[in-house]
């Protein structure tokens, strides 16, 4: 199937061909018919597998007819972070470059004068954080009767980063005749609820995860010790094959400690993290995408869900709490069919993180067996290691936690909720074998 298959105009098909795209990704091939005939979607997706466009591009065809009316726009894009918000924009004017569409940008930690304005005249779409939103509509400045299709993006992680009652408010203010677009990578009963409430008679489409069926990145997991992971990642960052980037904190003040760490050795490392201002975070992105750094320490609030191309490796520093932000961290690299290389640091405490990961994505990571001051960077690809025994309990790290040294946000509802009793991987448990 090709894309002139799927019901796009022209416009919108060269559009496409100018990105060097050449056949739909399964998700675009599933949904982008339907929504065209105006159903409302759930479908079960995550970064890498082309979600975006599959509901960008019909979105433009449907706007494409009709007007944008003062303070009404025309359609909804929620999104749960800045970082996200503004990848979806710039798919937008992508795909849409053709077409003469109208869109504003909401989200937090930019000036509103440029956004009000654009508002003010009349949007085709409004692409928005729930945070943001809903205080310009508390202010009166915005009217959503007269938007008639809404996309709720990463819906699990508006979940976990709270916005569910945000997202009803919404939902509500919308007129009852519109089309919805619900995009989930996993579909815990909140989720579900939501859909049940606000959505009519919707398809269902579930593609592949990522992280099951994504054989371009090799991953490895280097048994260590919290007290022996600044030597290594040193080791690792000066591998001749890395090229490119992004290394994992569960902690901001670990990303603010370890880009300072790595500043000294003289490293050409930038950091971004939840905590500072967007335009610091926009440049931080910016400096790395050009080039100018090639190492990026994030946490995941930060850092879910970004495009960026090229990225050789990805580092889990601490290894993730939930093994879904596993799956995300790993898929910033191997996109687009590149290969890439995912390394994650296990102490003897995460034993039961990386239990709960290697369930999660059914698979046994190898174990790197080298000396730990041997990068598997610059392992041959071919032949992973085997798994190796567990790792020697030398001196057990001092894992008290300081006292400014929070987990962000969503990480905070997590553990508390990953603390409750024989609890399973959430993910794991929701998703189909
Ligand atoms: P997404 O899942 O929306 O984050 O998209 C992941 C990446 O795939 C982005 O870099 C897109 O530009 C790219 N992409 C989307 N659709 C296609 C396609 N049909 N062929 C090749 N690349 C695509």
């Amino acid at each position: 199937m090709s894309f002139s298959d799927l019901g796009l105009s022209d416009a919108l098909l060269r559009a496409v061909a100018d990105s060097g795209y050449d056949t739909p990704t399964p998700i675009q091939r599933q949904a982008v018919p339907s929504v065209l005939m105006g159903k409302d979607i759930i479908a079960i997706a995550q970064t890498g597998t082309g979600k975006t466009a599959s509901f960008v591009l019909p979105m433009i065809d449907i706007l494409a007819e009709g007007r944008s009316r003062a303070l009404m726009p025309r359609s909804l894009i929620l999104e749960p972070t800045r970082e996200l918000a503004q990848q979806v924009a710039e798919n937008f004017e992508k795909y849409g470059k053709y077409h003469k569409l109208s869109m504003a940008l909401l989200i937090g930690g930019v000036s509103m004068g440029d956004q009000l304005s654009a508002l003010e005249k009349g949007v085709d779409v409004l692409i928005a954080t729930p945070g943001r939103l809903m205080d310009l509509f508390a202010r009166g400045k915005i009217l959503l009767s007269g938007c008639a299709m809404l996309v709720i993006d990463e819906a699990d992680r508006m979940l976990d980063m709270g916005f569910i009652p945000d997202i009803e408010q919404i939902c509500s203010k919308l007129p009852k005749a519109r089309q919805t677009l619900l995009f989930s990578a996993t579909m815990p009963p909140p989720i579900k609820k939501l859909a049940d409430q606000f959505m009519d008679s919707p398809k269902s489409i579930e593609v592949a995860r990522a992280a099951s069926t994504n054989t371009n990145i090799t991953q490895w997991v280097v048994e260590t010790t919290s007290r022996d992971k600044r030597d290594l990642i040193r080791t690792i960052l000066k591998a001749e094959d890395v090229k490119t980037a992004i290394i994992f904190c569960n902690k901001k003040t670990m990303v603010r400690d370890l880009t300072e760490q790595l500043k000294r050795a003289r490293l050409p490392v930038g950091q971004i993290h939840g905590d500072m201002e967007q335009a610091d975070r926009i440049r931080e992105l910016d400096r790395f995408k050009q080039g100018d750094i090639t190492i990026l320490v994030a946490s995941d609030v930060a850092a879910r869900g970004l495009d960026i191309p090229g990225v050789s490796h990805v580092v889990n520093y601490d290894m993730p709490w939930h093994p879904d932000d596993y799956v995300h961290r790993i898929g910033r690299t191997g996109r687009a069919g590149r290969t890439g290389t995912a390394i994650s640091f296990a102490t003897p405490e995460d034993a039961e993180n990386l239990a709960n990961i290697e369930k999660l994505t059914r698979q046994k990571i190898p174990r790197w067996q080298g000396q730990s001051a041997v990068a598997p960077a610059a392992a041959p690809v071919a032949e992973p290691a085997t798994p190796a025994e567990p790792a020697p309990k030398a001196r057990q790290p001092d894992t008290r936690p300081k006292n400014d040294d929070r987990p962000e946000r969503s990480d905070r509802r997590r553990r508390s909720r990953d603390a409750a009793p024989a609890q399973p991987a959430r993910a794991a448990e929701s998703r189909p074998a």
